[in-house]
């Protein structure tokens, strides 16, 4: 066994009590989880604080100083010691309500003491609660230490003796005991390509540096380190992935792709768009299964390269099929596509919740036989008595909406799986969209069809609301139609239901019928009640539709040129994105107006300057991930992915990078591992993957 995978106990000076409290409030468990138990940051030991320069922003602070007296006040619960320290420059007190006899036995006059803690203040004085504290001897005046290793520690923790200062002792401890076996597990050329220091110098200079160079260096080791392992294991599964699943060879593009292209189809392809057809043709070539997923912007034309995917399919003798999230969304594919293949002899169906037993029967026997190309529906697809002659590709649209259980009942649709084709418009930054679906071929779309009339955006507080309305009114005169959406985050609640229902009535004193109709769609709906409505603003019977987010997917209506947004300090830029995606897809100029209440945070207001300034989705994602972290984006807190202890995938985007790509040259030129020179490195993996296996959820 790996040493250090040994249980914390066997290190000196953790016995039970502590490992329990190690493993329940820190998740540490073993040797290994301490050493990644790293500092979150340092003080530095040289810079002696006064006193006198303490302030309302003063955080975390070193004093030297004596201590003038110690009193005991209060009585039972409520007793405390409190001291006078003094430092020449000023007095502070220091407050203990635990461990108060300790103190009085410890603590002498006359003795120069160096403590730490943050000054709070309180009734005027400045005090500071459980300071840690040092006697100032030879060992650190001569200063051997200057960074002392601040770790996150919990309450619970610190009452046990594992404050920073604890910690600091334990993993001393245990790195005296192993140093010598930790073992290097990055291969050679790695280490001297970047200039890494080792794992065992990278460990004990993370937690003991002796200079500021030392803490850059085991910080750089580390994370690409940890995000090379992650890029390791993720890229090595989607290896064998690729290579384990047989897949059906669409050798021809010939007469009916020719056709379409060249006489259905008005406009020319943008450079993206004829990049990722390339990149779909070659997947399909290899004899392996396709899984990729095709991300663009609202409006790329993403729906446009998944037709000319299942032409391809069709031409080889194959059936497609496309599965959107909605009903709505299903019926408007089927739309576009038989009039866009129309003169051509594709067969296209459209099956969903709703059609009729009669139809459905005809279709199911259609699809049998192969009379049916192109099926397109909701995630009726995935039922089981819909079988299909010979499915060649499934194309999947606004992938978040499905669950990863869906999208693997279609592989089983025959023996050998369908190509699969995943499209989402919801904008992931590179560095996550590699490591969170990592183990899919990846293909972008970042250009969008050329004459498009970028959305305006504009930011109105309440107090405009007036010259809203004005405006608003203005447009309908003109012909469009405008979307309203309140902040409806958690549609089972009736409270917020209710904020709804108060935005309709006052959106109809504002506009009264006869001369303005309005549509409201929301979650409590029933999907055909909220399918009417949805199909009266289409049908431009009614002009303004007031909804919840739930129409933030897919749908298209090119007269709408207003997208008002109440309440957007609620929203996540992500979703504030999509909802400006719903407008700006006809010949008019298109606005997204965004109101706030009167309090809005500084994040809220970052949020809407980032909206104001750009139109760009990959923009706004890398935003969105900075200013929330990638844990909350994505719904990845839960999956564990993305629990990096020391790399961060919003900041250490160049290491993720070249990480990814050593480990892709490493398993091209090894794929099993073997070599010699790479052992270290296979052992570590599996290693790995033993004691966390997260990534076999991901697919
Ligand atoms: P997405 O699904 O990516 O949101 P769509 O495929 O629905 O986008 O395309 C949006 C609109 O742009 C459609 O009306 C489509 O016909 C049109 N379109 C697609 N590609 C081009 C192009 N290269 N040039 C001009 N218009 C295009
Ligand atoms: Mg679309």
């Amino acid at each position: 066994m790996d040493t250090l995978s040994n249980s914390i106990t066997y290190i000196k000076g953790v016995g039970p009590a502590k490992a329990d409290i190690l493993s329940s409030e820190a998740q540490i468990y073993t040797f290994s989880d301490l050493l990644e138990f790293y500092p979150f940051r340092y003080i530095d030991k040289r810079i002696i604080n006064t006193i006198s320069s303490i302030n309302e922003t003063t955080e975390e602070i070193q004093l030297k100083g004596k201590i003038l007296r110690l009193d005991l006040i209060g009585s039972g619960k409520s007793m405390r010691m409190e001291g006078k320290f003094s430092d020449g420059t000023g007095i502070i007190s220091l407050v203990w309500f635990k461990g108060i006899k300790w103190i009085k036995d410890k603590l002498k006059p006359d003795t120069t003491y160096i403590i730490y803690g943050r000054p709070t203040i309180f009734m005027g004085e400045y005090s500071i609660s459980h300071p840690e504290i040092e006697t100032v001897n030879e060992y650190n005046e001569s200063a051997k230490l200057h960074y002392y290793p601040v770790y996150r520690t919990s309450e619970k923790m610190k009452n046990a003796g594992l404050n920073s200062k604890g910690m600091t002792v334990i993993v001393s401890n245990l790195l005296e005991k192993v140093y010598d076996s930790i073992d290097e597990n990055l291969p050679q050329n790695i280490l001297e390509k970047y200039r890494l220091i080792s794992r065992k110098d990278a460990f004990k200079k993370i937690h003991f540096p002796l200079t500021e160079q030392d803490i850059i260096e085991s910080k750089r080791r580390l994370k690409y380190e940890e995000l090379f392992f992650l890029q390791l294991s993720i890229v090595s599964s989607k290896i064998k992935q690729s290579t384990a699943n047989k897949g059906f060879i669409f050798s021809k593009v010939g007469e009916l792709f020719n056709t379409f292209y060249h006489n259905n189809i008005h406009f020319e392809l943008t450079n993206a768009q004829k990049r990722v057809i390339k990149e779909i043709r070659n997947d399909c070539r290899t004899g392996h299964q396709m899984n990729r997923l095709l991300q663009g912007d609202v409006g790329s034309g993403k729906t446009l390269v998944a037709l000319m995917s299942m032409i391809i399919a069709i031409e080889n003798n194959f059936q497609a099929c496309l599965m959107a999230p909605t009903e709505i969304l299903a019926q408007q594919h089927f739309k576009t596509i038989t009039k866009m293949t129309e003169g051509l002899p594709i067969k296209v169906a459209l099956l969903t919740g709703s059609t009729k037993n009669k139809e459905k029967q005809k279709i199911i026997q259609e699809l049998a036989s192969g009379d049916i190309n192109l099926l397109i529906g909701t995630h009726i697809l995935i039922e089981d008595y819909v079988i299909f002659k010979q499915l060649g590709l499934c194309v999947i649209d606004e992938q978040h909406r499905f669950g990863v259980a869906q999208r693997a009942k279609m592989w089983g649709k025959n023996t050998t799986p369908p190509h699969i084709l995943v499209m989402t418009a919801t904008p992931i930054p590179r560095t996550l969209a590699m490591t969170l679906y990592g183990d899919l071929d990846y293909s972008v779309i970042d250009e969008l069809p050329p004459g498009r009339k970028p959305v305006k955006t504009i930011y109105l507080p309440e107090s405009k609301r007036l010259s809203l309305i004005f405006f608003l009114k203005d447009q309908i005169a003109q012909g469009r139609q405008v979307y309203m959406v309140f902040p409806l985050i958690n549609e089972s609640k009736k409270l917020e239901l209710k904020d709804l229902m108060d935005g309709y009535d006052r959106v109809a004193r504002e506009f009264p019928i006869p001369q303005y109709q309005i549509s409201i769609v929301h979650g409590q709906q029933k999907q055909n009640v909220q399918d009417i409505e949805m199909k009266r603003f289409i049908d431009n019977v009614t002009q303004i539709m007031v909804a919840t987010t739930v129409i933030e997917v897919g749908v298209d209506v090119p007269n709408a040129t207003v997208m008002v947004i109440e309440n957007a300090e609620r929203f996540g830029l992500s979703q504030l994105h999509q909802l400006r995606g719903r407008i700006g897809r006809g010949s008019n100029q298109s606005y997204c107006i965004l109101m706030t209440g009167e309090k809005v945070s500084n994040e809220a207001k970052s949020r809407i300057n980032t909206m104001v300034n750009s139109n760009d989705g990959f923009i706004i994602a890398e935003s969105d991930l900075k200013l929330r972290g990638p844990g909350d984006i994505y719904g990845t807190r839960q999956s564990g992915l993305l629990d990096l202890k020391l790399a961060d995938l919003s900041q250490d985007e160049a290491i993720v990078k070249v990480s990814r790509d050593d480990a892709f040259k490493l398993l091209d030129e090894d794929p099993k591992l073997e070599k010699p020179e790479n052992k270290p490195t296979a052992l570590f993996l599996s290693n790995m993957k033993n004691s966390r296996n997260l990534w076999g959820k991901i697919s």
